[in-house]
């Protein structure tokens, strides 16, 4: 592969001609932030933060689907820059509920992170806008009032064979991601993988078995790999103290995100006793509570095993 030359806050680098900007930053170890972009995802650069300056361009460019060329030089931080971000910014935290204190996404949430290093402040009606919560799926906890329509959970739910739940709905300010065009999730054809949850950038999709169970900051985290079939998914433990409390799919950059088998199975196998959070299988379109053997479909492994041990 061909390689160029470019510069980045007066940094140079060589990197392959097909690299991005935001790639050939990385490289650097520049950190341009970014909401709708995953490396493992299309790019469609619509949030539009991680814009950046390139010399002899009038209009400011999005380092995600910007493609580096021979002697371009790129400032990333230039107080143009830094005036566009913030707008964005602001304009997203002003419709954006006033929740931090207590989201489980705090301490991990992209938003509050970009928040707090452009130092953009929640606007005065954002205490007023309320939780949008649907509950309604054990295994995926949804709030609207959070989303910030990066899209990444409909591209991502799109991967997945025959799937596609997420999509957008509505125009203008009316704009929101549905399931199913517009069910709830427990009642949608969502089949509860999570990948969604690994991708989204803020607290309107997060794991609904870890809700309340732990503080992002109280956690190590350990990676580890699922062995219940031959795919090996990876996913990490989240040890609180002597404690591992929880078990969660990781991002698609990180390895393949667990389905929910090997979820539960990982969950069973690793997490301690006290903390096990009861299991739910879908029935017809609700979610009900049901035993492990159940969920895990044990039944006739353990009759079997039951009757070699008396042979
Ligand atoms: S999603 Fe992020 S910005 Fe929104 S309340 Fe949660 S932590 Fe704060
Ligand atoms: S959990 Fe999986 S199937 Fe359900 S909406 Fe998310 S990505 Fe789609
Ligand atoms: S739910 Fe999350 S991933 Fe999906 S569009 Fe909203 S913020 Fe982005």
């Amino acid at each position: 592969m061909k390689k160029v030359n470019v510069v980045i806050d007066g940094r140079s680098i060589s990197v392959p001609e097909s690299h991005t900007i935001i790639m050939a930053a990385k490289e650097l170890g520049i950190e341009i932030p970014a909401l709708c972009y995953e490396p493992s995802l299309e790019i469609v650069a619509s949030c539009r933060i991680c814009v950046v300056e390139i010399e002899g361009s009038r209009k400011l460019e999005t380092a995600c689907s910007t493609k580096v060329w021979d002697g371009m030089n790129v400032q990333t931080k230039s107080e143009r820059v830094i005036k566009e971000r913030r707008q964005i910014l602001q304009l997203l935290l002003d419709n954006h509920p006033n929740d931090c204190l207590t989201c489980q996404k705090a301490g991990e949430c992209l938003l509050q992170k970009y928040a707090y290093e452009y130092d953009v402040k929640f606007g005065d009606e954002s205490s007023e806008i309320d939780l949008k919560v649907d509950k309604s799926n054990p295994y995926v906890y949804r709030d609207e009032s959070k989303c910030i329509l990066c899209g990444r959970c409909v591209r991502i739910c799109a991967q997945i064979p025959e799937r596609s739940v997420l999509c957008f709905a509505n125009r203008g300010t009316e704009m929101k991601i549905a399931a199913d065009y517009d069910k709830t999730m427990g009642s949608s054809s969502c089949v509860a993988c999570q990948r969604c949850v690994s991708v989204c950038p803020v607290g309107a999709l997060m794991d609904g078995r870890l809700m309340g169970r732990h503080r992002s900051w109280e956690c190590e985290k350990e990676h580890i790999k699922c062995t219940v079939c031959q795919y090996g998914c990876d996913f990490e433990l989240l040890k609180k103290g002597s404690k591992i409390v929880g078990v969660r799919s990781m991002a698609p950059g990180g390895g393949r995100p667990l389905c929910l088998k090997g979820r539960l199975t990982n969950e069973l196998n690793y997490v301690d006793m006290s903390e096990l959070a009861p299991v739910y299988m879908k029935k017809g379109e609700e979610y009900v509570q049901t035993s492990w053997v159940e969920a895990l479909a044990l039944h006739r492994l353990i009759n079997r095993i039951e009757k070699l041990e008396e042979r």
